[in-house]
């Protein structure tokens, strides 16, 4: 059977989710979305032809599954005035939102028995290729834990993680992380034209040597380490080139800025 879906909140990532469901053969009619914003509900409505309502309550009343999808500053202000309708639906409740645990959403929502699974997706899910770490607490039925890994598998790959703190490092290594990448593609790009390339041409090259990359880590039965190092011919050009990202500290860099981002994914909760 199909299960009632309502997303609180109709922006990107939301919007991701239920659009990859739908491309993925999900009905749309059974994907409800909120949204105080009554021209984006208009824009879903004729992209994707689901159901809308401004009026969160009524969203939730018949849903199975309510994905919680609004910013974490204003996740009370939402959850609060849902509680008398979700004591009559019990929906299973996922919240993609960043940082806020299950112990302060059952709070907000009334009810700490309500089953609350949490999330944390990225942007490339915008084009299906999205990665998700997913955390269950104890308690949570099989078939609701394989009803959440179903959704979220719609828009790329998902990772279960066994504690909740856990999501922070997920937030830091893949939430956050498509940024890193783009910083890096920026970066690639301004060297490329530093070095003579037309700006077009360069960011085309580093795009597709950043797929091209992506791809072999992920097909190869190399890891990583033996990949770079396939590349390395001795005294070649590309051990100098990492030879001067060890010595700029590379490495370092990228663990300080992962410990930042877990920290203050941490201090969100
Ligand atoms: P967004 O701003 O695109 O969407 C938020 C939506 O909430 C908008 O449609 C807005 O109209 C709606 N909204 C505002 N007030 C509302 C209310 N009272 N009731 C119902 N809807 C309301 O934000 P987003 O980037 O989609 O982020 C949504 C959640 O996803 C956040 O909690 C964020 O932490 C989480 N998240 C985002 C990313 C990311 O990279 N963007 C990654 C992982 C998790």
């Amino acid at each position: 059977m199909v299960s009632q879906l309502t997303f609180i909140g109709a922006g990107n990532m939301a919007s991701a989710i239920f659009g990859g469901l739908i491309d993925n053969g999900y009905p749309a009619e059974a994907i409800t979305a909120t949204s105080p914003d009554e021209e984006v509900l208009e824009q879903h409505r004729a992209r994707y032809g689901i159901q809308t309502t401004t009026d969160n309550s009524e969203g939730v009343s018949e849903a199975d599954v309510v994905i919680l999808a609004v910013k974490p500053q204003i996740m009370r202000e939402v959850c609060e005035p849902l509680q008398d309708a979700l004591q009559i639906s019990r929906p299973l409740i996922i919240s993609i939102a960043a940082g806020l645990t299950i112990d302060t959403l059952g709070q907000w929502l009334g009810d700490d028995s309500l089953p609350i699974i949490r999330c944390m997706p990225n942007t490339p899910a915008l084009v299906g290729k999205g990665a998700t770490g997913l955390y269950a607490p104890a308690g949570i039925s099989d078939a609701h834990r394989a009803l959440a890994g179903d959704l979220l598998s719609a828009i790329g790959i998902i990772e279960w993680v066994e504690e909740e703190t856990l999501l922070s490092a997920v937030t830091a290594i893949a939430g956050s992380a498509p940024a890193y990448f783009f910083y890096m593609l920026e970066a690639m790009e301004k060297a490329g034209v530093a070095r003579g390339l037309s700006r077009d041409i360069a960011r085309r090259l580093a795009i597709q040597t950043a797929l091209g990359a992506a791809h072999m880590a992920r097909e190869s039965e190399y890891d990583p380490q033996t990949l770079k190092q396939q590349v390395m011919s001795p005294k070649g050009t590309t051990e100098r080139a990492i030879a001067s990202f060890e010595q700029a500290g590379f490495e370092k860099m990228v663990d300080d800025a992962t410990l930042a981002c877990f920290e203050r994914a941490e201090s969100l909760a």
